[in-house]
């Protein structure tokens, strides 16, 4: 099997990290070829990307010493680290090259600061940097352990739009940089590790994915690839039937579709973001989320088909705002439904949820507090003719309430999950202020007041013995 698989900053964040990492890999590769994507050193005492980006700003503001400081504290970081996982004579070829980049990086600021101006483009090069280091860093350490590995830079791999700070990727010629540079390694039994996070233009000037990209790399490279697996290295042991805040019994999903992972992340659950795994998704890759500290642990494995299971996970959307718009003269008006949701769009407000019932009286529909004040301004304006004409009477604000989603594929078409929903809310003596169901079946939300919010998550997840 061709398994491409990423550790986040925190799993490669210090000497006993990556030394999990190395055993992970060396683990994996008896069975399967690997290509590995890291993300830069999260450390306790240094956060290297961010700690990147705020001395390029620094420097943008006239610090031109910024970049300086911080030099050394990386180059110590990262030599403190290989000095505990690799020979000497790799940390004796290790050393230079991140000196090199170092050097180069503090020369640039030290211009940043006489211009006094960070483009987008220039602090690509800066972000970006975290994970050049941490590559040349990893590799070096694999070696150490015994596997033939060797650091990559994603730069020669993925090729993007200009679209500094958050570029996407083009997809032939990543494909055909992948198959030429990754390809032939693979077959020689050779670990590529790879550079999150980063890409190049066509011409080669680097980018960046945006925050957190180093996931969207790994889907990137999977996909390039045609890899059968692509494994997501986390600190949890997979994706959770509710947050374990809320929930103590919340437990592991062996199992979820592609469909159900992208309602989870929809309604604010901590899993792979939809557009971070569309390549794979595409593709029909499957998908493993692992726990980086516990290895043993198969993790939850997300793939196209439909899994067993009604109910799988509840989640919640908290500091909801449920705006009311209703009149006597909205039943059969039409064209009103889109006028209300341009105003609100217009307002740069996203809207959460959605529900009118076949009377017309009224249309809710849930959008972040903060962004419901706008969205009202935007509607009264609107809505303005509507109201003398006294088609529509209000408009109608609920503050901090959350929305709870009950989410599984499997509750298609399948009778009583409703019921048992709101049975589990009569039950607890949770009054529902609003019910929500796509037709797609995948999810049914409610809006309950915030003082109602833990104990309704509670109660489906009892109601269901997920
Ligand atoms: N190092 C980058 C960041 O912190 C990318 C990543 O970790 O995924 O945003
Ligand atoms: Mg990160």
């Amino acid at each position: 099997m061709r398994v491409v698989m990423k550790f986040g900053g925190t799993s490669v964040g210090s000497a006993d990290a990556i030394r999990r990492v190395a055993e992970i890999v060396k683990e994996s590769t008896r069975d399967h070829e690997a290509v590995v994507v890291v993300s830069a050193m999260n450390a306790p005492d240094l956060r290297t990307t961010d700690s990147l980006i705020a001395a390029a700003q620094a420097a943008a503001a006239g610090d031109g010493d910024a970049v300086a400081q911080l030099a050394p504290r990386l180059l110590d970081l990262h030599m403190r680290t290989a000095a505990e996982l690799a020979g000497p004579e790799e940390r004796a070829a290790l050393a230079p090259q991140i000196r090199s980049m170092l050097d180069y990086m503090t020369d640039l600021s030290r211009a940043i600061a006489v211009l006094g101006e960070l483009t987008p483009r220039a602090l690509d090069l800066f972000s970006g940097l975290g994970e050049r280091l941490n590559a040349r860093l990893i590799a070096a350490a694999l070696r150490s352990a015994g596997l033939a590995a060797e650091a990559v830079d994603a730069t020669d791999l993925i090729v993007t739009d200009e679209r500094f700070g958050s570029a996407a990727p083009l997809e032939p010629d990543t494909a055909e940089r992948v198959e030429g540079r990754l390809a032939p390694m693979l077959r020689a039994g050779v670990v590529p590790v790879v550079t999150g996070f980063i890409g190049a233009t066509r011409a080669g000037v680097p980018t960046t994915l945006g925050r957190g990209g180093s996931d969207y790399s790994c889907a990137i490279l999977g996909a390039a690839l045609g890899a059968d697996e692509v494994w997501f290295w986390k600190e949890v042991d997979g994706v959770l039937t509710a947050n374990p805040k809320t929930v103590p019994e919340a437990r592991t999903l062996p199992r979820l579709s592609y469909g159900e992972m992208a309602e989870l992340a929809y309604y604010g659950a901590n899993v792979l973001h939809p557009k971070t795994v569309r390549p794979l998704v595409q593709r029909r890759i499957p998908i493993r989320i692992r726990n980086t500290f516990n290895p043993a642990h198969p993790g939850t494995l997300i793939s196209p088909e439909r899994s067993e299971g009604t109910a799988k996970a509840v989640t919640a959307i908290k500091d909801v705002s449920l705006i009311t718009v209703g009149g006597p003269g909205m039943l059969g008006l039409s064209g009103v439904a889109a006028r209300i949701f341009g105003a609100v769009a217009r307002a740069g407000a996203n809207t959460l949820l959605i529900s009118q019932a076949s009377s017309e009286q009224s249309v809710c529909l849930a959008v972040p507090d903060g962004e419901a004040g706008p969205a009202v301004r935007e509607l009264r304006k609107e809505l303005a003719g509507d109201f003398s004409a006294h088609d529509v009477e209000h408009i109608e604000v609920l503050e901090r309430v959350v929305i709870v989603a009950v989410v599984g594929s499997g509750m298609r078409g399948t009778p009583g999950i409703a019921g048992r929903v709101f049975g589990a809310m009569g039950e607890a003596g949770i009054n529902v202020i609003a019910i929500a169901q796509g037709s797609t079946e995948n999810n049914i939300s409610l809006v309950v007041s915030a003082a109602d919010g833990d104990a309704a998550v509670r109660a489906v997840h009892r109601s269901f013995a997920l």
